[in-house]
């Protein structure tokens, strides 16, 4: 297995890999081993300047504002065959620097590509406006077109699929980029920087700052120049850039936690719901926005389905990120570590029965957690209601739909929902109900790429993924106003 040191990281801005202007780094620590894998570059307000004077010179005096889109296109779809080339050096890059299972992260690296084709396609195909007929005295239209240059601002829990989900509309819009890299997880977005560099996009198009999110990343929401955030990360976090961006005027988007239900009824597919309750929980190491973090179980199916998730726990294989028979891996850091023990011993004090798995004894120098099933809880606990962003699941019982409705309800978030019936009209009454942006029915989390992704409540505002990222964020529609006729005009003073 490897646990090789990686190569420094620096930042890159206006074509070129740069020290920090205060030429200060920071470790970047291994998960696995808490070791120092590399260095990284500290970004602060003064390198955040210049990478945005960077972009906002490359959107308006440089070829990329008005290159013809076919160009434009060949670039994006030239970053799409050298992430899909290079996937597996990344997949392993991202496993080393996030401790998520390789055969996981090879999987996330495969549709970070597909991000880059499909909004590709997707410019091609939905970037247009709408005309608008009126009478024979006007012929109104609206045209799309993009804002300049955007800041993005990405978490460590799926680095690259979720960077990569951002910068590819992002660009194949017209925009210039600056992205912040989540400081816990620098290794992926550097090795996107070097392929674009290498795909030859002009300077200043794509910039990449690390550093930290109060420093670097609240001076990229504060510049005057950025027209435009995309944000994904914890909720507090997006509380915060909101009310840093209103100085500005900025558009945010925010696709912000979740304590996600999973309810499952009597007459469910048993075997299906169970795998899908697992899966949904401990993969990614616990740490996804679209976790299952709470699961409703109809009464009379609870004794059952409890037991064979205490199977199943006891099963998971935790290990080595880079073993691919390995589900679970260590989690981002110490600090995270610390936070979602200090939950399983939460449960503990609230009433829970607390049924863990045990982490090997090889693998003490890791942020290993086992995975955690939380018994015995109720909806109106912290640990039911607090984004705990590890494998850790409150099983809580129900008897009614209203009863589960309202306890699926009844928390700040409204990210994700899944359930499971095969009462078709029950599947859809209970999916309609649920506040959340997005719900399955007798479905894991399977993506598509072409819905509107993100949440309602504390778990964010807008929608990006498909035709909304382009046509609701990353562009600014504007209304043409062409008279044929000979309308009436107000003859003042006359
Ligand atoms: P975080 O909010 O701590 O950090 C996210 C990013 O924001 C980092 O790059 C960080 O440096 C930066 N940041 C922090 N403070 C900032 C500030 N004041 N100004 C500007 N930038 C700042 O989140 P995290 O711990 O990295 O990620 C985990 C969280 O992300 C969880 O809550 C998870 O649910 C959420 N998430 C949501 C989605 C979604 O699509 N809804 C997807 C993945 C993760």
């Amino acid at each position: 297995m490897e646990h090789r040191k990686v190569d420094d990281v620096k930042l890159y801005i206006n074509g070129v890999f740069t020290d920090a202007i205060s030429s200060e780094h920071f470790d970047n620590l291994n998960p696995y081993t808490n070791e120092i894998s590399n260095r990284v570059a500290k970004g602060d307000n003064e390198d955040v300047d210049k990478a945005v004077q960077a972009a906002d010179h490359a959107f308006h005096h440089g070829p990329w504002g008005s290159m013809k889109q076919k160009e434009r296109m060949a670039y994006i779809e030239k970053i799409a065959d050298l992430i899909a080339n290079e996937a597996e050096e990344i997949a392993v890059l991202e496993s080393l620097d996030s401790g998520l299972p390789i055969s996981q992260t090879r999987k996330m690296t495969a549709r970070a590509a597909e991000n880059f084709r499909f909004y590709s396609r997707m410019v091609q195909s939905r970037m247009h406006g709408d005309a608008y007929q009126v009478d024979d005295e006007f012929i109104n239209y609206t045209v799309y077109q993009p804002l300049g240059a955007v800041g993005l601002i990405t978490p460590w829990n799926a680095p690259f699929m979720l960077t990569t989900w951002k910068v590819a509309p992002a660009l194949a819009t017209g925009n210039t980029v600056i992205l912040k890299a989540a400081e816990l997880s620098p290794l992926s977005a550097n090795r996107l920087a070097d392929i674009i560099d290498r795909a030859g996009l002009p300077a200043g198009v794509f910039n990449v700052i690390h550093g930290y999110g109060e420093t670097a990343g609240e001076a990229l929401v504060k510049n005057e120049k950025v027209k435009a955030i995309s944000f994904t990360g914890e909720t507090v976090t997006g509380k915060t850039i909101i009310k840093n961006a209103a100085d500005s005027l900025k558009k945010t988007s925010m696709e912000l936690g979740g304590k996600s239900p999973l309810i499952v009824f009597d007459d469910a597919d048993f075997d299906r719901a169970l795998d899908a309750a697992v899966w949904g929980i401990f993969s990614f190491n616990g740490e996804r926005c679209t976790a299952n973090s709470r699961v409703f179980l109809q009464k009379n199916i609870k004794d059952k389905f409890i037991k064979a998730l205490r199977q199943r726990v006891e099963k998971v294989k935790m290990g080595d990120p880079m073993d691919p028979k390995t589900q679970l891996g260590p989690l981002i850091d110490k600090g995270h570590f610390d936070k979602v023990t200090g939950y399983i011993d939460l449960a503990k004090e609230e009433g829970c029965e607390v049924v863990e798995g045990a982490v090997p004894a090889d693998m003490q120098a890791g942020n290993f957690v086992p995975p955690t099933l939380l018994l015995n809880a109720t909806n109106d606990m912290r640990v039911s209601q607090e984004e705990i962003f590890g494998p850790v699941m409150s099983v809580i019982e129900f008897e009614t739909e209203e009863e589960v409705i309202d306890m699926a309800n009844g928390t700040e978030y409204g990210l994700a929902g899944f359930v499971w019936t095969n009462d078709i009209k029950r599947g859809h009454r209970v999916a309609q109900a649920v506040d959340s942006g997005m719900l399955w029915i007798n479905a894991q989390n399977v993506r598509d790429l072409r819905i509107p992704f993100g949440g309602m409540k504390g778990s964010g505002i807008g929608r990006e993924g498909g035709h909304f990222a382009i046509l609701e964020f990353y562009t600014e529609p504007k209304a043409i106003h062409v008279s044929i006729g000979n309308h009436r005009i107000p003859e003042f003073g006359k």
